[in-house]
């Protein structure tokens, strides 16, 4: 169940069961101010009683870089934290869609607001279950905020610092409060940089066009995929470069991806209606194939995929 925590975090280099993982109330401070994180997910193939866990060395890597990027040091290597994941996965017989979301953050900065308090990083991972939504039928509209989206001389966008995350929040709120489901947030340039959480794709001419990695957006991992997937797999065009968003009013489709978001088709921005109003031909065709990646039932799953066996317990 969702709100069912798991019984075990990986904290600080071992295993921790739920309840013993506390810090004190005064190390809450500013502890977060610099801190990154990943979002990664596993989907459950039931027949073959295994978790595939999606592009987990890509996320390990970014989480590397994200940390090299706030200046906290990684203690451990890619390997160790790989390891460290499917241990954990294995002791909280994770046996459904699962999200997992290592954090670093730098430990003893409570009262240190400024400094370089990144001298010692802290490593949690958790795990919760987290279903997917792909091919359900689920759509949102969107909105272009009135909130502009972080440039990199401000914050670093491509990588996934938490305090990035109040831009997009901000975004949503505002546009849930306007009656829309998803903000688009342009760049500093005016150009569509990406939605609050996920990246932006749109069909336009038999063509996939998606911002460029500096337009602001996070360097995602689905992005990439779906462009690859695109290219050689639906035999797509594919273009990335700035955007604007009157291009997004007159595109046949229009997608957000990301961990999170999956493909998540997008009927209309701004109430411009795209296309017919429904989830076009290529998003259904991306959502199809990436399913089947994700589940383990597409040549590119090994590839792309960590499997994770987990056998039910047999009880006598
Ligand atoms: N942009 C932002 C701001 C995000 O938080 C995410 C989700 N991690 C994405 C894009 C999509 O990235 P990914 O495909 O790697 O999950």
């Amino acid at each position: 169940m969702a709100d069912q925590h798991p019984k075990y975090l990986w904290w600080r280099g071992e295993q921790v069961r739920w309840e013993d993982a506390t810090v004190h109330v005064t190390d809450l401070a500013w502890s977060t101010v610099g801190a990154v994180f990943e979002g990664i997910r596993g989907y459950w193939n039931e027949d073959q009683e295994t978790l595939f866990i999606f592009r987990l060395p890509e996320h390990l890597a970014r989480l590397a870089d994200s940390m090299k990027v706030v200046r906290l040091p990684l203690a451990y290597s890619l390997d160790e934290l790989q390891s460290a994941i499917i241990d954990l996965i294995t002791a909280n017989e994770s046996r459904e869609d699962t999200y997992i979301r290592p954090l670093a953050y730098s430990s003893r900065s409570s009262g240190k607001r400024l400094s370089a308090a990144a001298a010692e990083a802290d490593l949690l991972i958790n795990t919760n279950v987290m279903p997917t939504h792909l091919l359900t039928g689920y759509t949102q509209k969107a909105r272009i905020s009135s909130w502009t989206r972080i440039s990199d001389t401000v914050m670093p966008p491509r990588i996934k610092n938490i305090s990035n995350y109040r831009n997009g929040q901000l975004a949503t709120m505002e546009a849930v409060q306007d009656g829309y489901d998803v903000a688009f947030l342009l760049n500093p340039q005016g150009k569509v940089a990406e939605a609050s959480g996920a990246c932006v794709a749109m069909i336009r001419r038999g063509k996939l066009i998606t911002p460029d990695v500096t337009s602001g957006i996070l360097e995602s991992i689905t992005r990439d995929a779906l462009l690859t997937i695109a290219r050689e797999d639906l035999g797509i065009e594919v273009e990335e470069r700035p955007v604007d968003r009157t291009e997004m009013y007159l595109a046949d489709e229009v997608f957000t991806c990301g961990t999170a978001a999956e493909i998540t088709p997008v009927v209309e921005v701004d109430r411009y209606q795209i296309g017919d109003g429904e989830t076009g031909p290529v998003t259904k065709a991306l959502e199809q194939k990436f399913q089947a990646i994700l589940h383990g039932t597409d040549p590119r799953s090994e590839a792309w995929c960590t499997l994770v066996p987990l056998r039910a317990a047999v009880h006598a």
